[in-house]
């Protein structure tokens, strides 16, 4: 696959980045003329993404949060969401729906779910006290 083009940007994890970094990203994509849907569906596999950094990676601390945004020939968008935080043990476990290390009052345990229905593909790699890397794939349509 031929890249086409590529962003990649660093923020702090605070929750008000959330919002930043999903502009960012629909402002990278629109040259790839993306529908509606298939935006909307972007943006929130990455809010996920995002928040999971901001609420478990760096629970009590603000860190860095690198995006990589790279578009291919032929409409596919491949983003990485990557942290320093404290990384994930069981990185099979953590994905299970409804499975959550965050207060089960405020968290469904549905984030690695929502992401994964979103997107065409998507990989989480990780190493405790180090931290987590998630790559997700999406084939846009061409209209
Ligand atoms: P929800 O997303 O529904 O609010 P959740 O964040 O707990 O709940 P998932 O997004 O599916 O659910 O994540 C599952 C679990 O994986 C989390 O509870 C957390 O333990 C772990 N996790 C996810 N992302 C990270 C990350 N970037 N760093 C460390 N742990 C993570
Ligand atoms: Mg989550």
């Amino acid at each position: 696959m031929k890249m086409l083009n590529q962003v990649k940007f660093t923020f702090a994890s605070r929750s008000v980045n959330e919002r930043f970094a999903r502009a960012a990203l629909a402002a990278f994509l629109a040259q790839a003329d993306p529908t509606v849907p298939q935006l909307a569906d972007i943006k929130t596999a990455v809010s996920e993404a995002v928040t999971n950094c901001i609420v478990h990676a760096y629970p009590d601390t603000v860190g860095p949060i690198t995006m990589t945004a790279v578009l291919y020939e032929g409409g596919t968008v491949r983003i990485t969401i990557t942290d320093r935080g404290v990384g994930i043990a069981d990185v099979a476990k953590a994905m299970e729906p409804m499975f959550t290390t965050g207060n089960p009052e405020e968290r469904a345990g549905l984030g690695f779910a929502v992401m994964q229905s979103f997107m065409d593909k998507v990989h989480v790699s990780s190493t405790p006290s180090r931290g987590t890397r998630v790559t997700m794939t999406k084939r846009l349509d061409t209209k």
